[in-house]
């Protein structure tokens, strides 16, 4: 075997770490150091690649003194590889060393320069340094784009694919899957509708990655029916398509279209992954498939051999207590071989305060405020419970908490899309140039929703003001200012989309249900946990999330 030629070597230890056996990558190379065979640059280009996605950074480390001891260190392809590796590993500031230690930089090592600066969230370093390039390739732009989509900056991602495209730049399927990314988090159905429309100009639909990236757009816009037919017009699926497919079915509150996804998935011989589980399991939960969710939960450990994560437990909470099902929970819980986590136990807490169990929801809201002392998520939830039963003392109790304890509650946002154009809404949120128009609307709409019943839910409010004030401050929630303002700048009839990032508040909630039904229109609510369809005065969560 030592025989081989050292190329051979080379290639055989990057057949590995390609195929993602990086660790039986590097194990042939210290065998091979070991036999005292030569080492040469086509066998740590492939070892550097091993460390960064393996995040070995001592090996990575060993790697970088041997390129520097055999005076590779002019190699401006080697020296792309350390800078890739040592930003997967985390450590930017040796990535950063390396960069900029290397005479002779090109394209490529810029391009892997700013991919690393993006990993480790220094975004704005690394526009300054795309902004500096003498020339770009796509891939420079690809580079950006996407870094800037995975550090949550969409908007400003869309603004350089779009400067891209007025420069003239072509964009390639990694640039379009890429923002459809962007599309699908921020729920930019426009915008998603005319990637999409560049992706069969560019024919690039049968690409696997890029048709996921549809479904998913069109998920998470609050579009199931586009998300299936694209779907259906994949001519090859992974099982990543149908994972999305599930979760958004799941997100939707369709259950037994999920659940038939999954059938059919299995029947076209595809293994569901934890992921896929999750997927299914969160999709019996939020249609509230008791039998359908035990089912699934027991199957992962008996059939797919998949030890269940707090996830899948925090699933299984949420379905058995928001059925009402509280002492069996508790049960359940009792019997996890895993400690509960907070988001497992706000779930719980969610569902107490639903079914009313005042002496329940005390002791779990205080084992919550107790586990994570500074989130305010808990705090605030319990808070709710006690206004809207009327326990003033309880509030009083928790605000107390949350002062000694300087918890502060994260500030509600609402976003809405008119015409390609984002705006974004705070509560009490004055900004908006339409605001007086948006608020005149809005008081208009809510004496008209009284007269049919709606009840404003003061005892949400924990100022300690006059009833009037309460409803005024309830009306600036951002999520009815989003409705507002989609309700003046659109064509009766057109349905509304808004996006919140925390959970839709229960009065908006209940006011959504009425102006669904007032105003005839589809609103599609995306929270941070699920979506919400109102149509005619109904809900597709059953109030209950
Ligand atoms: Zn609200
Ligand atoms: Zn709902």
């Amino acid at each position: 075997m030592l025989q081989r030629k050292q190329f051979s070597w080379a290639k055989k230890i990057s057949a590995y770490v390609n195929e993602g056996q990086c660790q039986k990558g590097l194990t042939l190379i210290h065998y091979l150091q070991k036999s005292g065979a030569e080492i040469t640059e086509f066998h740590l280009s492939a070892v550097l690649k091993a460390c960064g996605r393996l995040q070995a950074i001592d090996e990575g480390k060993v790697a970088h003194a041997m390129i520097l001891k055999r005076g590779y260190h002019g190699d401006v392809v080697l020296m792309t590889s350390l800078v890739d590796m040592y930003s997967k590993c985390s450590t930017i500031d040796s990535a950063r060393r390396v960069y900029y230690d290397t005479p002779k930089r090109d394209v490529i090592a810029t391009n892997a320069m700013i991919t690393g600066l993006c990993l480790c969230g220094q975004t704005t370093e690394a526009i300054q340094l795309f902004d500096g390039m003498p020339s770009r390739v796509v891939g420079s732009w690809n580079s950006l784009i996407s870094g800037l989509a995975r550090n949550s900056h969409g908007g400003e991602a869309m603004q350089f694919f779009k400067k891209m495209r007025s420069v003239g730049e072509k964009e390639d399927f990694t640039t379009l899957v890429s923002v459809l990314s962007v599309c699908a988090d921020l729920a930019q159905l426009i915008n998603g509708r005319q990637v999409h429309g560049l992706v069969i100009k560019h024919g690039f639909e049968f690409y696997v990655p890029v048709g996921n990236a549809l479904v998913d757009v069109y998920a998470k816009s609050g579009c199931m029916d586009d998300a299936c037919r694209c779907f259906d017009n994949m001519p090859s699926k992974n099982i990543v398509s149908w994972t999305t497919l599930i979760m958004g079915y799941g997100k939707h509150g369709l259950g037994s279209e999920a659940l038939r996804a999954f059938d059919q998935m299995k029947l076209m011989g595809f293994v569901p992954n934890k992921i896929t589980l999750l997927g299914t399991l969160y999709a019996c939960t939020h249609a509230g498939l008791m039998q359908e969710g035990w089912d699934i939960f027991n199957s992962m450990v008996h059939t797919y051999s998949i030890t269940p994560m707090m996830e899948h437990y925090t699933c299984m909470v949420d379905l058995l207590s928001r059925a009402g099902r509280l002492e069996e929970t508790c049960w359940f819980i009792e019997r996890m071989p895993v400690e509960p986590d907070v988001r497992l136990w706000t779930a719980f807490l969610s569902s107490c305060c639903f079914h009313k169990n005042v002496d329940l929801a005390r002791s779990v809201g205080e084992k919550l405020m107790e586990l994570r002392p500074q989130e305010s998520g808990p705090y605030v939830l319990l808070s709710n419970f006690y206004g809207l039963i009327g326990d003033w003392e309880g509030v009083a109790q928790v605000r107390r908490l949350m002062l000694d304890r300087g918890v502060r509650k994260e500030k509600a946002c609402t976003w809405i899309e008119i015409n390609g154009v984002v705006h974004a809404f705070e509560s009490g949120d004055r900004s908006h140039p339409s605001y007086k128009e948006i608020y005149n609307y809005l008081e208009d709409l809510i004496k008209r929703m009284k007269s049919i019943g709606y009840v404003a839910k003061t005892g949400l409010v924990v100022q300690n003001v006059e009833e009037h004030v309460k409803e005024e401050i309830l009306l600036g929630h951002s999520e009815k200012l989003a409705i507002g303002l989609g309700l003046i700048s659109t064509p009766p009839g057109t349905k509304i989309v808004i996006i919140k990032n925390l959970r839709v508040c229960m009065d908006c909630h209940d006011a959504t249900r009425f102006i669904s039904e007032i105003e005839g229109r589809e609103i599609v609510a995306r929270d941070a946990s699920r979506f919400h369809q109102f149509k005619g005065g109904e809900c597709s969560c059953g109030n209950h999330w």
